[in-house]
């Protein structure tokens, strides 16, 4: 599968651990969400995918709801295909 940013085949499996803070003031008293995760990352243009596990998932989800959800994560984030 070429890398979606960049069209690259040069992409290779990694482990990797990422912090999600969530955005906006109104979010600030909510805990980062760490995930250790298999990432794609693209070796031309550093573009990274990984997916959530579920249960982190959900906390991203209930940190989220209640407010708007015109405001934008902290971090990108897609699928795996
Ligand atoms: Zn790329």
């Amino acid at each position: 599968m070429a890398c979606k940013a960049c069209s690259s085949e040069n992409q290779a499996n990694f482990s990797g651990e990422l912090t999600v803070a969530f955005p906006g003031v109104q979010r600030l008293n909510l805990a980062p969400i760490y995930v250790c995760q298999k990432t794609l990352v693209c070796l031309d243009c550093g573009y990274t995918e990984l997916v959530f596990p579920a249960t982190e998932l959900e906390k991203l989800r209930k940190g989220m709801k209640g407010y708007h959800s015109n405001v934008q994560f902290a971090t990108e984030h897609s699928r795996l295909l």
